[in-house]
């Protein structure tokens, strides 16, 4: 019989590992040891939980490049470590940097302002317009950045005619891929050259621990690791066990998320008191025809607008028992948050309205709760708005 590819689930659960030998764990143990027994009169190899390279993080780098496709992956203290380090091997102060306009409100203060600080430039190209990229592009342009599907608003960007601008230009594309997760969508397989993750969402899953990873070349990691080194954002062995073991079930939570929020959005739609649902496996949802092509699932995030603006969606929020109004998504319960108070925070009413984000918009992180239960909840709380 032919061995088939390894699918996603046993990568997820087994990484690269080779098998154990008698008396081995099955479950790896926490290497709780900030340093490790060295070589005497060399500097290689030398292991330090500060470089990376204490195996709780060897063994979830090696597990997210399986799962990614990638040649290696690194583990980072949170997903903007990740997507701070990520920026910082591939540009240089007097380099130019064209970021999709929308993007995570932390990713964008990072942008406007560290980086404005170091000297790098950055523009901010509209994503819906295909031929938006191309305008930015100058002699400096080293790199593009792209965030897919986006938050909060949960459209998708078609990274291929991207990914061949910036090959015949010769610039990196990082896409930070937190909202899919990869068992939804792998940039790499459509010509990103980086793919970053708030671990803290889909890859943990659990709420519980805040980390992030960059999945690239081995060439590019190793520019990640030495700058890891210096700038200090190692992942501590406890939560990378924790990551390592919440990885296991990645490949079973998503899809439960994805169907759960599938149902949802399709009652949200039916609901006299939601104007509108905003969700990629609805045929109303602008990218439908881009997310059935690419994707493997539409994911669990839903945005649905309530009728009566910011007063009726803070009525529903705290008539809400199950759903909790928290930021953050991906974890097994079900979250709500109003992005124009989490992650678009402080932006103003004109940039609210370019970024996609109406009065009244309430971003679910739909969990793996029943869906039932879940609906019930929503449908209780709207009876009072
Ligand atoms: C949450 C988030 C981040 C930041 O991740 P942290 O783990 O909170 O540092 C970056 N990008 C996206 C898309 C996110 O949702």
């Amino acid at each position: 019989m032919k061995r088939p590819a390894t699918g996603l689930s046993t990568r997820a659960i087994h990484g690269t590992r080779t098998p154990p030998n008698v008396g081995d764990p099955v479950a790896s143990p926490v290497y709780q040891s900030a340093t490790f027994l060295n070589p005497i009169g060399s500097a290689k190899n030398l292991l330090y939980t500060r470089y990376g390279n204490n195996p709780n993080q060897i063994a979830l780098g090696e597990k997210l490049a399986a799962l990614e496709g990638a040649e290696d992956a690194v583990f980072l203290a949170s997903g903007m470590g990740a997507t701070s380090l990520s920026l910082m091997s591939v540009l240089s102060a007097g380099d130019h940097l064209i970021s999709s306009n929308w993007i995570y409100g932390g990713t964008r203060k990072l942008l406007v302002e560290e980086f404005q600080r170091l000297g790098i430039a950055v523009s901010f190209a509209d994503p819906t317009r295909p031929d938006g990229w191309k305008r930015h592009i100058k002699r400096a342009t080293r790199a593009v950045f792209v965030e897919t599907p986006t938050n909060p608003q949960i459209r998708l960007i078609d990274l291929d005619p991207i990914a061949e601008l910036c090959n015949s230009k010769g610039l990196h594309l990082l896409v930070d891929s937190s909202i899919a997760s990869p068992i939804n969508f792998r940039p790499l397989e459509h010509g990103a050259d980086m793919v970053i993750h708030s671990v803290t969402k889909y890859l943990n899953g659990h709420a519980d621990v805040i980390a992030g990873a960059v999945a690239a070349s081995r060439k590019v990691i190793s520019r990640v690791r030495e700058l890891l080194k210096m700038w200090g954002q190692a992942i501590d062995p406890h939560a990378a066990w924790l990551i390592e073991r919440a990885l296991k079930t990645l490949a079973v939570r998503v899809p439960r998320h994805n169907s759960n929020a599938q149902e949802f959005a399709e009652w949200a739609c039916e609901h006299p008191k939601i104007s509108n649902v905003v969700y990629p496996g609805l045929d109303s949802h602008p990218d439908h025809g881009l997310a059935a092509r690419i994707l493997d699932g539409y994911g669990g995030l839903v945005g649905v607008t309530v009728k009566g603006g910011t007063r009726a969606a803070n009525k529903l929020l705290r008539k809400l028992r199950l759903a909790t109004h928290a930021p953050s998504f991906g974890g097994t319960e079900t979250l709500v948050s109003v992005p124009r108070f989490t992650s678009h925070a402080g932006q103003t009413k004109k940039q609210l309205r370019d970024a996609g984000i109406p009065e009244g918009y309430l971003r679910i992180s739909i969990g793996i709760e029943e869906v039932q239960d879940i609906i019930f909840d929503f449908a209780r709380a709207l009876d009072s708005v």
